[in-house]
């Protein structure tokens, strides 16, 4: 198929990447971070990476949102994918949900409001979603998949959740929607790549979030770790299907791992540490490996996606900076 990308001038922000990145004192994450300064000055000179990477080849992202997943809860869990996509490419511990405290994006760590960034790229003081009464929803911002077909109506959007609300929120953008329990999510994600060419895929496990407010939030809890293992197995499933793809070869993938909060006790909502930090992985061809200590808001999810398909981003959107990918 032909490359309908547009043409793509990618100021290489490899320095912005060296910037953000950790000064663990994990000895193992800085030489990672050492790695990566290495590799960035070396490619400033040449290509940038994921240039180089994607040149010629279509450009595509899978979204995976797990909701409710705490950022701590990865590595005591049995998540080998996780792990590996968050060692693989550009990731954070520290992100975070519920706006910037004390300005007038601070706002619950609900999940209708929060997927509702994740989706805008605008917090709610911008999408007015502000509670989980999605009935009485009035839809004030674009989600991104919708900006992606409005640049470009061929891109096939595909999603598959888990929550009905977040139906409500893709507001007709994809070409195909499925809502299931997760093994459904799972399956349906490996039939459309296997028979569709989708430019996003988009998926929301609910599981974990489901996990938390049954038993509690944390690693503390094994039933929450298990179930934090069970959609690494699903997303262990979905990426094979990725890899199975016959024009594999010619295409450039982008994986995001995203959650929309985390969780204390058995519940979320408000602003504690455990409800606020989440993780936020980026990673796939042409992305450089960092592990960054403080990262964005999950506002920059949209523009992520955007900028790592090309597809431009209007300044009077006043969107957030990508992550771990460098901005046009
Ligand atoms: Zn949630
Ligand atoms: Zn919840």
């Amino acid at each position: 198929m032909s490359n309908r990308r547009r043409p793509f001038a990618l100021a290489l922000a490899a320095g912005l990447l060296v910037a953000t990145a950790s000064c663990s004192s994990d000895d193992a994450t800085a030489e990672r971070s050492t790695t990566t300064t290495a590799d960035a000055a070396a490619s400033s000179t040449t290509v940038p990476a994921l240039e180089a990477a994607c040149e010629g080849k279509r450009r595509h992202v899978l979204v995976v949102g797990i909701d409710g997943l705490r950022a701590d809860s990865i590595e005591p869990a049995e998540a080998p994918t996780l792990d590996e996509l968050a060692a693989s490419g550009t990731s954070t511990m520290h992100a975070y949900a519920g706006g910037e405290l004390g300005t007038p994006t601070e706002q619950g760590t609900v999940s209708g409001p929060r997927w509702a960034t994740i989706l805008t790229g605008t917090w709610s003081n911008r999408h007015h979603v502000t509670d989980n009464e999605f009935a009485t929803w009035k839809l004030v911002e674009p989600n991104f998949l919708q900006r992606i077909k409005d640049a470009d109506p061929e891109a096939r959007i595909a999603a598959m959740e888990q929550w009905i609300p977040v139906r409500v929120l893709l507001d007709g953008a994809a070409d195909r929607d499925d809502i299931g329990a997760g093994d459904l999510v799972a399956s349906n994600a490996v039939d459309e790549l296997g028979t569709q060419d989708p430019t996003v895929l988009f998926l929301h496990f609910d599981d974990v979030d489901h996990a938390g407010h049954d038993t509690g939030y944390g690693p503390d809890n094994p039933a929450y770790l298990e179930a934090v293992a069970s959609v690494d197995g699903h997303i262990a499933e979905v990426l094979d299907a990725v890899e199975s793809r016959p024009d594999r070869g010619d295409e450039c993938w982008a994986t995001i791992v995203i959650t929309d909060h985390g969780g204390l006790g058995t519940g979320h909502g408000g602003q504690s540490p455990e409800e606020r930090t989440i993780p936020f992985i980026v990673t796939g061809d042409g992305i450089e490996v960092a592990e960054v200590a403080d990262g964005p808001g999950h506002d920059a999810v949209a523009p992520t996606v955007l900028t790592y398909l090309g597809v431009p981003i209007d300044d009077e959107w006043d969107w957030a900076e990508p992550f771990g990918v460098p901005a046009s």
